[in-house]
């Protein structure tokens, strides 16, 4: 059965010190009360080192929060999923709405890395999910639909198995307003019957299916509550332990 998981993003926070302290809060934390899901931390690439040897990645994943779209040359300021693997790293976060806002990121780039990410042996957490102006415009299941079609429906089952998926919709990202329980729901149900149809049930059945935007130690368990909600990517509340212990602590 499908993992249940609580992602922190840490986005472009924290110095290197600050991260590690971090970390090892969180550590200890967990130690001290062990978690009923698997729980993971996006640090930004400098500190992928040492807070992989700061913690027990059995008790807490290290994750990037991007990888290069090539695999290594002439590319300055990039990163490739081989060189985060060689960190000890075993997730990478890829097509945050940052990334496809800021950075040029389409859904055929996002295809390559997908790729890249997977046969570096690294666990994708792939982001998707609808800005306000489509979701008004009630086109958010169809882009949705087109953002998994275009970067994943190229993977074999196998490989399909092996990605974890975020829905954020976009309004709802460090704006404070979350996305309802119904409509979490709503969207995550509708994103495994896509995954059903394409990869058959039980395959739609192993993929934890992720809620991002604006998840904090208040609602979390409301979100997580439903049936198809298997956890969180949570950005702002993941920065400080005693908030992304909160909403561990809600499986
Ligand atoms: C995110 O950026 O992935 C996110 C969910 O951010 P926040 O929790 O701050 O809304």
């Amino acid at each position: 059965m499908r993992q249940n998981i609580v992602a922190g993003n840490w986005k472009m926070n924290k110095n290197l010190q600050e991260g590690v302290e971090l970390a090892k809060e969180l550590q200890s934390a967990l130690q001290a009360e062990k978690p009923n899901c698997r729980v993971v931390i996006g640090t930004p690439f400098i500190h992928l080192t040492e807070v992989c040897k700061t913690v027990d990645q059995d008790l807490i994943g290290v994750s990037a929060q991007n990888c290069a779209d090539q695999e290594s040359g002439a590319y300055t300021g990039e990163v490739s999923a081989e060189m985060v693997k060689s960190t000890g790293a075993r997730y990478v976060i890829l097509g945050h709405s940052e990334r496809r806002a800021y950075y040029g990121e389409t859904n055929e780039i996002l295809k390559t890395k997908t790729d890249l990410a997977l046969k570096n042996e690294l666990t994708p957490i792939f982001c998707i999910g609808e800005v306000l102006e489509e979701r008004e415009a009630d086109k958010h299941f169809e882009i949705v639909k087109s953002q998994i079609e275009e970067a994943l429906f190229h993977l074999s089952a196998d490989d399909f198995k092996k990605i974890v998926l975020a829905y954020e919709p976009v309004w709802a990202i460090g704006t404070g307003k979350t996305a309802s329980p119904e409509q979490a729901q709503e969207m995550h149900a509708f994103i495994r019957k896509v995954l059903a149809d394409k990869y058959g049930q039980d395959v739609a059945d192993e993929i934890s299916i992720l809620y991002g935007g604006s998840c904090k130690p208040g609602n979390a368990k409301e979100l997580f509550s439903n049936a198809d909600v298997d956890g969180g990517l949570i950005g702002g509340a993941s920065l400080k332990a005693e908030d992304f212990r909160g909403i561990i602590s809600a499986f």
